[in-house]
């Protein structure tokens, strides 16, 4: 399917751009605007701004619409937390979004080495906000309160899709079990954030459902962008939705309670994630 003028985004350029590849280079990490092939590297690095994705670039599970890569990891650098806090000052962010693989294989599902880069982050850069990305950790919540003991300033966690389509979209994940986690952190008072990818065959009442129960749970923060087919060997976009659809989600989103709606094609997780949050963070 060819692609609609409104997905184009900015081809990347200038100072920011090559700074931000050095020094991810540099300190040896990896970042999800990469591993994912995000569309908006281009501007967002040109800003200096980028997703550190933590514990290796290997996910145990193969959700397929992601081109990050899947298999056994065997990454575990306990030095990863300090060059991760290291490259945060370099870039000297006001709000970070750190983000991860999932790590099934591990007992505490990578929990510990989330906690270290919160911790690490926070003494390098404390006026830095601190938004985090996570796994599902399986639904376990004594994983996830490691992570939240750390006080991240953002709990971001994406359904990624409407409940018809979890199987189909995420295989080893669950509609229920990512709406357990983000509701254990709200309930611990944490800001809560999710989002849905739009463009996958789901219908328009299916989403306002979706939005309803993260209301309902108390998230705060929802993300909607248009999804993208990595390669051929990923689900198919079922179609383009419009600029016109993506703001009447927002609309719609706003009329039941959600702080902030950021729902445009080009939307991701972390895509202005300062100004998505700046709400909560006074960045
Ligand atoms: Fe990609 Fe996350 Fe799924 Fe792993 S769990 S394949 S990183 S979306
Ligand atoms: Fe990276 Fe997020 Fe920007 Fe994409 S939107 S390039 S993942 S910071």
């Amino acid at each position: 399917m060819r692609k609609p003028d409104w997905l184009r985004a900015k081809l990347p350029s200038g100072k920011g751009y090559g700074d931000v590849r050095k020094l991810v280079d540099d300190k040896g990490l990896h970042t999800v605007c990469q591993s994912a092939q995000c569309p908006n590297m281009g501007e967002c690095w040109s800003r200096g701004t980028a997703t550190v994705m933590i514990l290796g670039n290997v996910c145990t599970r193969s959700c397929n619409f992601c081109a990050i890569q899947t298999g056994r990891p065997t990454e575990y650098d306990i030095g990863e937390p300090a060059r991760v806090a290291e490259a945060v000052a370099t870039m000297n962010l006001k709000h970070c979004v750190i983000t991860s693989v999932t790590r099934d294989e591990l007992k505490d599902g990578g929990a510990s080495v989330w906690a270290a880069t919160i911790r690490a982050i926070r003494h390098r850069c404390p006026s830095t906000a601190i938004e985090v990305l996570t796994p599902d950790f399986r639904g376990k919540t004594e994983q996830l309160d490691i992570v939240l003991d750390a006080e991240p300033d953002i709990f971001n966690h994406n359904v990624e899709t409407v409940e018809r389509l979890q199987k189909p979209v995420r295989v080893q994940a669950r509609y229920e079990r990512s709406l357990k986690i983000l509701a254990h952190a709200a309930k611990r008072g944490f800001v809560a954030k999710s989002g849905l990818m739009l463009g996958l065959g789901e219908e328009k009442e299916e989403v306002q459902q979706a939005m309803r129960d993260l209301r309902e749970i108390d998230v705060k923060i929802l993300t909607l962008g248009q999804y993208l087919q990595p390669t051929s060997k990923h689900l198919p976009v079922e179609r383009w939705v419009t600029p016109e659809e993506f703001a009447d989600f927002k609309t719609y989103g706003e009329s039941i309670g959600f702080t902030k709606v950021e729902s445009g094609p080009l939307v991701r997780s972390s895509y202005h994630a300062d100004e998505q949050s700046s709400h909560f963070t006074g960045v």
